[in-house]
């Protein structure tokens, strides 16, 4: 059996890249800002194409957007896919918006006018992150609860009336938001979708793609530990093939275990309540230059070449997302 990750050496150079997209960053978090730019030319150098901003706390909308803004104008070829250097290659941001669950004491129904608003003004790529966390006891209680499902449920009304796709978080409550779903108008066949950092079993798996959402792959994949998540991604590809998988760094979480300082010990930054990573230890940040490793270790996992798998990942990534971005020669 494979040990994923056992052939990649934390030290090690990457080796060849293929034309990556980063389906979920928090890229605009104040955590970069020191080195946003030499961050950029690291993704750049990695052949990460977009990447996505994606949305979790209304206060940070304008944010998204700044950054989105300043990403495109650093590299204003790359707004028609052309480069005119070579040296730079182009690099699009995107953004999502979205009210998150772990959030939900914070959020109000002027916020939700608010992205309302915001969606007709400028119209983002997706909506996200939006679904159920109940990773806290106390979000279980029932009126806590209650409102992620009012919010979640009113996200997924925008997404319709805008014909957008959504990026999912879910933490342990893979079946309340499948039930959700199910009862829900939005048709990911049709408009698209993420699990976002898919962490539920085998057959929450494949519900999931069975409803038309890709699973969003992580640096979680690197680490031999994740037993339940390696199983899961191979059930899903094993009854729905590669076409079900997306990537993702969900930077400046879920650092690849081969970039961790600390060699053992997991990121963890996890989401504080400011949820500004303000305390991360910097050395253990993941960046979205960090992206070709989730790509090297599923394809260890799924034993599919990482050049045919980088192209179906972008294929996927465009399904997802619905667009039609061309995959770079
Ligand atoms: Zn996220």
């Amino acid at each position: 059996m494979t040990v994923i990750g056992a052939s990649f050496n934390a030290n090690e150079e990457l080796p060849t890249t293929f034309p990556l997209i980063d389906t979920h960053t928090h890229f605009d978090a104040p955590v970069f800002d020191a080195d946003r730019d030499e961050q950029l030319q690291r993704a750049c150098q990695q052949s990460i194409r977009h990447l996505v901003l994606v949305g979790y706390l209304q206060r940070h909308f304008q944010r998204l957007y700044d950054t989105e803004r300043l990403i495109n104008e650093r590299y204003p070829s790359s707004i028609t896919g052309q480069s005119d250097s070579p040296q730079q290659p182009p690099l699009n941001a995107h953004i999502a918006l979205g009210l998150h669950p772990f959030y939900i004491e914070q959020h109000t129904e002027a916020h939700l006018q608010n992205m309302s608003q915001m969606l007709d003004k400028k119209r983002p790529l997706a909506i996200g992150e939006i679904g159920f966390d109940t990773f806290a006891d106390e979000m279980k209680q029932p009126k806590m609860f209650a409102k992620q499902e009012y919010f979640f449920n009113a996200q997924l009304d925008m997404a319709v009336s805008h014909k957008l796709p959504v990026m999912l978080h879910i933490r342990k409550a893979h079946a309340e938001a499948l039930a959700l779903l199910k009862a829900h108008d939005y048709d990911a066949h049709k408009l698209g979708g993420i699990a976002h950092s898919f962490s539920g079993g085998e057959q929450e798996a494949k519900a999931f793609v069975k409803l038309g959402f890709k699973l969003g792959v992580t640096g979680q994949v690197t680490n031999p530990n994740a037993k339940k998540l390696r199983r899961a991604i191979q059930a899903a590809v094993a009854s729905d093939g590669i076409e079900c998988l997306v990537i993702e760094t969900d930077c400046p979480d879920m650092t690849p275990i081969m970039c961790q300082d600390s060699g053992g010990s997991q990121s963890a930054l996890g989401q504080s309540p400011d949820n500004e990573w303000g305390n991360a230890p910097a050395h253990n940040r993941n960046v979205p230059a960090n992206l070709p490793w989730v790509l090297l270790c599923l394809s260890e996992l799924l034993d599919v070449p990482p050049a045919i798998l980088a192209e179906q990942l972008w294929h996927n990534s465009c399904n997802a997302l619905q667009t039609d971005w061309r995959y770079p020669a």
